[in-house]
Protein backbone atom coordinates (compact mmCIF):
# COMPACT_ATOMS: atom_id res chain seq x y z
CA UNK A 1 0.00 0.00 0.00
CA UNK A 2 1.32 3.23 -1.05
CA UNK A 3 0.42 6.14 1.42
CA UNK A 4 2.09 9.14 -0.88
CA UNK A 5 -1.08 9.21 -3.21
CA UNK A 6 -3.78 8.15 -1.07
CA UNK A 7 -2.67 10.71 1.68
CA UNK A 8 -3.50 13.59 -1.27
CA UNK A 9 -5.90 15.90 -1.20
CA UNK A 10 -4.91 18.30 -3.84
CA UNK A 11 -4.47 16.27 -7.31
CA UNK A 12 -3.63 17.14 -10.64
CA UNK A 13 -4.26 14.54 -13.57
CA UNK A 14 -2.57 14.50 -16.59
CA UNK A 15 -3.97 12.58 -20.04
CA UNK A 16 -1.78 12.22 -22.78
CA UNK A 17 -3.57 12.13 -26.49
CA UNK A 18 -3.07 9.08 -27.25
CA UNK A 19 -5.59 8.27 -24.63
CA UNK A 20 -7.88 11.18 -25.20
CA UNK A 21 -8.25 10.54 -29.14
CA UNK A 22 -7.60 6.94 -28.86
CA UNK A 23 -4.51 6.89 -30.73
CA UNK A 24 -5.74 9.41 -33.41
CA UNK A 25 -8.88 7.90 -34.36
CA UNK A 26 -11.07 10.74 -32.86
CA UNK A 27 -12.04 11.85 -29.33
CA UNK A 28 -12.50 8.56 -27.26
CA UNK A 29 -15.77 9.99 -25.60
CA UNK A 30 -16.01 6.71 -23.49
CA UNK A 31 -12.59 7.31 -22.37
CA UNK A 32 -13.26 11.13 -21.26
CA UNK A 33 -16.45 9.64 -19.67
CA UNK A 34 -14.59 6.76 -17.57
CA UNK A 35 -12.49 9.47 -15.95
CA UNK A 36 -15.04 12.22 -15.41
CA UNK A 37 -17.09 9.06 -13.20
CA UNK A 38 -13.79 8.28 -11.34
CA UNK A 39 -13.12 12.04 -10.79
CA UNK A 40 -16.70 13.06 -9.30
CA UNK A 41 -15.90 10.06 -7.15
CA UNK A 42 -12.49 11.24 -5.48
CA UNK A 43 -14.10 14.68 -5.40
CA UNK A 44 -16.78 12.84 -3.29
CA UNK A 45 -13.94 11.95 -1.00
CA UNK A 46 -13.40 15.53 -0.57
CA UNK A 47 -10.39 15.72 -2.74
CA UNK A 48 -9.44 18.53 -4.96
CA UNK A 49 -8.63 17.66 -8.68
CA UNK A 50 -7.39 19.51 -11.68
CA UNK A 51 -7.36 17.77 -15.09
CA UNK A 52 -4.45 18.85 -17.75
CA UNK A 53 -5.94 17.20 -20.97
CA UNK A 54 -3.63 16.85 -24.50
CA UNK A 55 -5.73 16.17 -27.46
CA UNK A 56 -6.33 19.41 -29.04
CA UNK A 57 -4.33 18.85 -32.23
CA UNK A 58 -5.16 15.51 -32.32
CA UNK A 59 -8.89 16.19 -32.28
CA UNK A 60 -8.46 18.77 -34.38
CA UNK A 61 -6.40 16.48 -37.27
CA UNK A 62 -9.33 14.14 -37.05
CA UNK A 63 -12.32 16.93 -37.27
CA UNK A 64 -10.12 18.40 -40.33
CA UNK A 65 -9.61 15.12 -42.28
CA UNK A 66 -6.31 15.32 -42.02
CA UNK A 67 -4.30 11.59 -41.83
CA UNK A 68 -0.91 12.95 -41.00
CA UNK A 69 0.44 15.54 -38.33
CA UNK A 70 1.13 18.69 -40.21
CA UNK A 71 4.83 20.12 -39.56
CA UNK A 72 3.79 23.40 -39.97
CA UNK A 73 3.35 25.83 -36.86
CA UNK A 74 0.15 27.09 -38.40
CA UNK A 75 -1.30 24.15 -39.17
CA UNK A 76 -0.88 22.93 -35.57
CA UNK A 77 -2.43 26.10 -34.46
CA UNK A 78 -5.40 26.13 -36.49
CA UNK A 79 -6.07 22.03 -35.93
CA UNK A 80 -5.14 23.11 -31.96
CA UNK A 81 -8.04 25.73 -31.96
CA UNK A 82 -10.32 23.21 -33.90
CA UNK A 83 -10.21 20.70 -31.47
CA UNK A 84 -9.98 22.07 -28.11
CA UNK A 85 -13.79 22.90 -29.21
CA UNK A 86 -14.03 19.64 -29.31
CA UNK A 87 -12.32 18.37 -26.44
CA UNK A 88 -14.00 21.04 -24.16
CA UNK A 89 -17.40 20.60 -25.32
CA UNK A 90 -16.81 16.49 -25.01
CA UNK A 91 -15.60 17.09 -20.96
CA UNK A 92 -18.42 19.67 -20.08
CA UNK A 93 -20.82 17.05 -21.33
CA UNK A 94 -19.27 13.58 -19.68
CA UNK A 95 -18.64 15.94 -16.58
CA UNK A 96 -22.28 17.59 -16.29
CA UNK A 97 -23.24 13.93 -16.54
CA UNK A 98 -21.75 13.70 -13.03
CA UNK A 99 -23.26 16.79 -11.37
CA UNK A 100 -19.70 18.65 -12.07
CA UNK A 101 -19.42 22.18 -13.78
CA UNK A 102 -15.94 21.85 -15.88
CA UNK A 103 -13.74 25.50 -16.54
CA UNK A 104 -11.18 25.59 -19.20
CA UNK A 105 -7.80 26.97 -18.42
CA UNK A 106 -5.43 27.58 -21.77
CA UNK A 107 -1.91 28.27 -20.41
CA UNK A 108 1.12 29.70 -21.94
CA UNK A 109 4.85 29.51 -20.19
CA UNK A 110 4.62 33.74 -20.37
CA UNK A 111 1.33 33.25 -18.43
CA UNK A 112 3.56 30.83 -15.63
CA UNK A 113 7.14 33.10 -15.73
CA UNK A 114 5.35 36.40 -15.17
CA UNK A 115 4.91 36.70 -11.26
CA UNK A 116 1.32 38.77 -11.66
CA UNK A 117 0.15 36.20 -14.08
CA UNK A 118 1.17 33.30 -11.90
CA UNK A 119 -0.35 34.14 -9.13
CA UNK A 120 -3.79 35.35 -10.23
CA UNK A 121 -4.02 31.53 -12.13
CA UNK A 122 -3.28 30.25 -8.85
CA UNK A 123 -5.96 31.93 -7.32
CA UNK A 124 -8.70 31.63 -10.44
CA UNK A 125 -7.36 27.72 -10.29
CA UNK A 126 -7.99 27.37 -6.25
CA UNK A 127 -11.23 29.29 -6.70
CA UNK A 128 -12.54 27.21 -8.83
CA UNK A 129 -11.48 24.23 -6.86
CA UNK A 130 -13.76 25.94 -3.65
CA UNK A 131 -16.46 26.17 -5.80
CA UNK A 132 -16.51 22.66 -6.91
CA UNK A 133 -15.22 22.94 -10.59
CA UNK A 134 -13.19 20.64 -12.44
CA UNK A 135 -10.31 22.94 -14.21
CA UNK A 136 -9.35 21.36 -17.34
CA UNK A 137 -6.04 22.59 -18.56
CA UNK A 138 -4.24 22.26 -22.08
CA UNK A 139 -1.21 24.61 -23.28
CA UNK A 140 -2.81 27.73 -25.44
CA UNK A 141 -1.52 26.01 -28.50
CA UNK A 142 -3.11 28.63 -30.97
CA UNK A 143 -0.59 31.31 -29.66
CA UNK A 144 2.64 30.36 -28.97
CA UNK A 145 5.62 29.34 -30.95
CA UNK A 146 8.12 26.21 -30.73
CA UNK A 147 10.06 28.79 -28.90
CA UNK A 148 8.29 29.72 -26.30
CA UNK A 149 6.30 26.25 -25.85
CA UNK A 150 6.08 24.31 -22.55
CA UNK A 151 6.01 21.79 -25.66
CA UNK A 152 4.71 18.86 -24.07
CA UNK A 153 1.63 18.28 -20.91
CA UNK A 154 4.00 16.50 -18.91
CA UNK A 155 5.88 19.41 -18.14
CA UNK A 156 2.19 21.61 -18.14
CA UNK A 157 1.01 18.93 -15.75
CA UNK A 158 4.23 19.17 -13.12
CA UNK A 159 4.27 23.40 -13.94
CA UNK A 160 0.17 23.64 -12.68
CA UNK A 161 1.22 20.71 -9.80
CA UNK A 162 3.11 23.29 -8.15
CA UNK A 163 1.09 26.34 -9.25
CA UNK A 164 -1.07 25.37 -6.81
CA UNK A 165 0.51 23.35 -4.57
CA UNK A 166 -0.55 20.04 -5.29
CA UNK A 167 0.17 16.47 -3.20
CA UNK A 168 -0.28 14.64 -6.03
CA UNK A 169 0.09 14.55 -9.76
CA UNK A 170 -1.11 11.16 -11.48
CA UNK A 171 -0.20 10.66 -15.32
CA UNK A 172 -2.20 7.97 -17.59
CA UNK A 173 -0.15 6.96 -20.70
CA UNK A 174 -0.66 3.84 -22.98
CA UNK A 175 2.24 2.25 -21.19
CA UNK A 176 2.12 0.52 -17.51
CA UNK A 177 4.52 2.63 -16.41
CA UNK A 178 8.53 2.98 -15.87
CA UNK A 179 10.51 0.51 -16.72
CA UNK A 180 13.99 -0.62 -16.25
CA UNK A 181 14.47 -0.06 -20.23
CA UNK A 182 12.64 0.08 -23.43
CA UNK A 183 10.17 -3.05 -22.91
CA UNK A 184 9.82 -3.00 -27.37
CA UNK A 185 13.02 -3.36 -27.37
CA UNK A 186 14.72 -4.96 -23.90
CA UNK A 187 13.03 -8.64 -23.48
CA UNK A 188 14.64 -8.70 -19.85
CA UNK A 189 12.75 -5.05 -19.06
CA UNK A 190 10.93 -4.96 -15.54
CA UNK A 191 8.18 -2.30 -14.53
CA UNK A 192 9.66 -0.28 -11.45
CA UNK A 193 6.86 -0.15 -8.87
CA UNK A 194 8.25 2.56 -6.64
CA UNK A 195 11.78 5.21 -7.04
CA UNK A 196 12.90 8.50 -5.19
CA UNK A 197 11.68 10.99 -7.90
CA UNK A 198 15.36 12.31 -7.80
CA UNK A 199 17.14 9.44 -8.45
CA UNK A 200 19.11 10.88 -11.79
CA UNK A 201 19.36 7.31 -12.86
CA UNK A 202 15.97 7.15 -14.06
CA UNK A 203 16.47 9.55 -16.77
CA UNK A 204 18.65 6.54 -18.75
CA UNK A 205 15.56 4.10 -17.80
CA UNK A 206 13.44 6.67 -19.55
CA UNK A 207 14.93 6.73 -22.67
CA UNK A 208 14.33 8.29 -26.07
CA UNK A 209 11.07 10.85 -27.02
CA UNK A 210 7.55 9.92 -27.72
CA UNK A 211 6.63 8.63 -31.37
CA UNK A 212 2.98 9.04 -33.35
CA UNK A 213 0.34 10.48 -31.55
CA UNK A 214 2.03 10.86 -28.08
CA UNK A 215 4.22 13.85 -27.07
CA UNK A 216 6.65 13.57 -24.52
CA UNK A 217 7.62 9.64 -24.17
CA UNK A 218 8.79 8.52 -20.75
CA UNK A 219 11.50 10.86 -20.59
CA UNK A 220 9.42 13.88 -20.08
CA UNK A 221 7.41 12.10 -17.58
CA UNK A 222 10.56 11.30 -15.50
CA UNK A 223 11.22 15.02 -15.76
CA UNK A 224 7.64 16.06 -14.67
CA UNK A 225 7.69 13.94 -11.61
CA UNK A 226 11.48 15.57 -10.85
CA UNK A 227 10.11 19.05 -11.31
CA UNK A 228 6.83 18.19 -9.04
CA UNK A 229 8.75 16.90 -6.28
CA UNK A 230 10.69 19.88 -5.96
CA UNK A 231 7.02 21.10 -4.80
CA UNK A 232 6.89 18.39 -2.49
CA UNK A 233 4.15 16.52 -5.09
CA UNK A 234 4.44 12.63 -5.62
CA UNK A 235 3.93 11.58 -9.00
CA UNK A 236 2.44 7.90 -10.58
CA UNK A 237 2.48 6.94 -14.07
CA UNK A 238 0.15 4.39 -15.22
CA UNK A 239 -1.71 3.02 -17.77
CA UNK A 240 -4.90 4.82 -18.99
CA UNK A 241 -6.06 1.22 -20.40
CA UNK A 242 -6.72 -0.49 -16.88
CA UNK A 243 -9.31 -0.89 -15.21
CA UNK A 244 -10.17 2.67 -12.24
CA UNK A 245 -7.28 3.91 -13.13
CA UNK A 246 -7.25 7.10 -11.04
CA UNK A 247 -9.23 5.54 -7.86
CA UNK A 248 -6.82 2.55 -7.57
CA UNK A 249 -3.62 4.87 -7.60
CA UNK A 250 -5.37 7.34 -5.69
CA UNK A 251 -6.34 4.12 -2.71
CA UNK A 252 -3.00 3.66 -2.96
CA UNK A 253 -2.84 1.02 -5.00
CA UNK A 254 0.41 -0.34 -6.63
CA UNK A 255 -0.09 0.11 -10.05
CA UNK A 256 2.16 2.03 -12.44
CA UNK A 257 5.32 4.05 -11.75
CA UNK A 258 4.85 5.78 -7.73
CA UNK A 259 7.76 9.03 -8.42
CA UNK A 260 8.33 10.06 -4.99
CA UNK A 261 9.14 13.20 -3.86
CA UNK A 262 12.22 12.39 -0.92
CA UNK A 263 13.97 16.10 -0.70
CA UNK A 264 12.13 19.05 1.39
CA UNK A 265 10.12 21.32 -0.67
CA UNK A 266 11.21 24.45 -1.96
CA UNK A 267 9.59 27.60 -0.98
CA UNK A 268 6.91 29.17 -2.71
CA UNK A 269 9.01 31.96 -4.71
CA UNK A 270 12.10 29.43 -5.01
CA UNK A 271 9.70 27.31 -7.08
CA UNK A 272 8.11 29.80 -9.49
CA UNK A 273 12.36 30.83 -10.40
CA UNK A 274 13.36 27.07 -10.53
CA UNK A 275 9.94 26.42 -12.78
CA UNK A 276 11.38 28.77 -15.44
CA UNK A 277 11.52 27.32 -18.66
CA UNK A 278 13.64 30.27 -20.97
CA UNK A 279 15.34 32.32 -18.66
CA UNK A 280 17.06 35.51 -20.38
CA UNK A 281 20.38 35.46 -20.08
CA UNK A 282 23.23 33.57 -18.55
CA UNK A 283 26.43 34.18 -15.77
CA UNK A 284 29.47 32.42 -15.70
CA UNK A 285 30.53 32.00 -11.92
CA UNK A 286 34.31 31.34 -10.83
CA UNK A 287 34.81 28.63 -8.12
CA UNK A 288 34.44 30.98 -5.36
CA UNK A 289 31.33 32.02 -6.48
CA UNK A 290 29.83 28.78 -6.58
CA UNK A 291 31.15 28.10 -3.38
CA UNK A 292 29.05 30.84 -1.62
CA UNK A 293 25.55 29.68 -3.25
CA UNK A 294 26.23 26.07 -1.73
CA UNK A 295 26.28 28.56 1.48
CA UNK A 296 23.85 30.04 0.65
CA UNK A 297 25.20 33.30 0.49
CA UNK A 298 24.18 35.96 -2.30
CA UNK A 299 25.91 36.49 -5.63
CA UNK A 300 28.27 39.30 -5.98
CA UNK A 301 30.06 40.97 -9.36
CA UNK A 302 33.19 39.56 -8.14
CA UNK A 303 32.53 36.18 -8.28
CA UNK A 304 30.99 36.70 -11.98
CA UNK A 305 33.24 35.81 -15.33
CA UNK A 306 30.77 36.32 -17.83
CA UNK A 307 27.71 37.58 -18.86
CA UNK A 308 25.49 36.49 -22.02
CA UNK A 309 22.42 37.55 -23.41
CA UNK A 310 20.81 41.09 -23.44
CA UNK A 311 18.26 40.81 -20.10
CA UNK A 312 16.87 43.86 -18.12
CA UNK A 313 17.50 44.26 -14.61
CA UNK A 314 14.94 42.09 -12.81
CA UNK A 315 15.18 39.35 -15.38
CA UNK A 316 15.85 35.81 -14.55
CA UNK A 317 19.21 34.28 -15.49
CA UNK A 318 21.03 31.66 -15.20
CA UNK A 319 24.17 31.33 -13.23
CA UNK A 320 26.44 28.11 -14.54
CA UNK A 321 29.88 26.99 -14.08
CA UNK A 322 32.61 27.30 -16.18
CA UNK A 323 31.31 24.36 -18.15
CA UNK A 324 28.24 25.95 -18.64
CA UNK A 325 26.33 23.56 -16.52
CA UNK A 326 23.99 25.27 -14.68
CA UNK A 327 23.83 25.40 -10.92
CA UNK A 328 21.89 27.96 -9.72
CA UNK A 329 19.38 30.34 -11.34
CA UNK A 330 17.84 33.64 -10.19
CA UNK A 331 16.14 37.44 -10.60
CA UNK A 332 19.25 39.51 -11.22
CA UNK A 333 19.83 43.00 -10.26
CA UNK A 334 21.39 45.02 -12.74
CA UNK A 335 21.18 44.44 -16.67
CA UNK A 336 23.10 42.82 -19.05
CA UNK A 337 25.71 45.79 -19.98
CA UNK A 338 26.06 47.00 -16.77
CA UNK A 339 26.61 43.68 -15.78
CA UNK A 340 29.30 43.04 -18.04
CA UNK A 341 31.00 46.52 -16.80
CA UNK A 342 30.73 45.66 -12.98
CA UNK A 343 32.25 41.90 -13.12
CA UNK A 344 35.27 40.99 -12.13
CA UNK A 345 34.82 44.18 -9.78
CA UNK A 346 33.93 44.25 -6.05
CA UNK A 347 30.70 45.64 -4.69
CA UNK A 348 32.46 48.90 -3.22
CA UNK A 349 33.62 49.38 -6.48
CA UNK A 350 30.23 49.51 -8.58
CA UNK A 351 29.38 53.00 -7.69
CA UNK A 352 32.59 54.61 -9.68
CA UNK A 353 32.28 52.41 -12.45
CA UNK A 354 28.03 52.78 -13.44
CA UNK A 355 27.67 55.88 -11.55
CA UNK A 356 24.78 54.05 -9.50
CA UNK A 357 24.22 51.82 -7.09
CA UNK A 358 20.90 49.17 -7.31
CA UNK A 359 22.37 46.41 -4.89
CA UNK A 360 25.31 45.48 -3.39
CA UNK A 361 24.63 41.63 -4.64
CA UNK A 362 24.18 41.09 -8.36
CA UNK A 363 21.57 38.46 -7.25
CA UNK A 364 20.34 38.78 -3.52
CA UNK A 365 20.11 35.57 -1.94
CA UNK A 366 16.45 35.44 -1.71
CA UNK A 367 15.91 35.86 -5.37
CA UNK A 368 17.92 32.96 -5.71
CA UNK A 369 17.15 29.00 -5.88
CA UNK A 370 20.76 26.56 -6.12
CA UNK A 371 19.66 23.24 -8.35
CA UNK A 372 22.89 20.91 -8.63
N1 LIG B 1 -1.19 20.65 -26.17
C1 LIG B 1 -1.17 19.62 -27.18
C2 LIG B 1 -2.61 19.23 -27.55
O1 LIG B 1 -3.50 19.38 -26.79
C3 LIG B 1 -0.50 18.34 -26.75
C4 LIG B 1 0.79 18.37 -26.05
C5 LIG B 1 1.10 16.95 -25.50
O2 LIG B 1 0.51 15.98 -25.96
O3 LIG B 1 1.93 16.80 -24.61
O4 LIG B 1 -2.83 18.73 -28.60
Amino acid sequence: MRTQIRNARRLVVKVGSALVTNNGEGLDISALADWARQIAALRAEGREIVLVSSGAIAAGMQRLGWATRPQEMHQLQAAAAVGQMGLAQAYESVFSQNGLHTAQILLTHEDLADRTRYLNARSTLITLLELGVVPIINENDTVVTDEIKFGDNDTLGALVANLIDAEGLIILTDQKGLYTADPRQDPNATLISADRAENTALEAMAGGAGTGISKGGMITKVRAAQRAARSGAHTCIASGRESNPLLRVAAGEDIGTLLYASSTPLAARKQWLADHLQLAGSLTLDAGAIEALHSGKSLLPIGITAAEGDFPRGSVVACRDAHGKEIARGLVNYAANDTRRILRHSSAEIEAILGFVEEPELIHRDNLVVLG
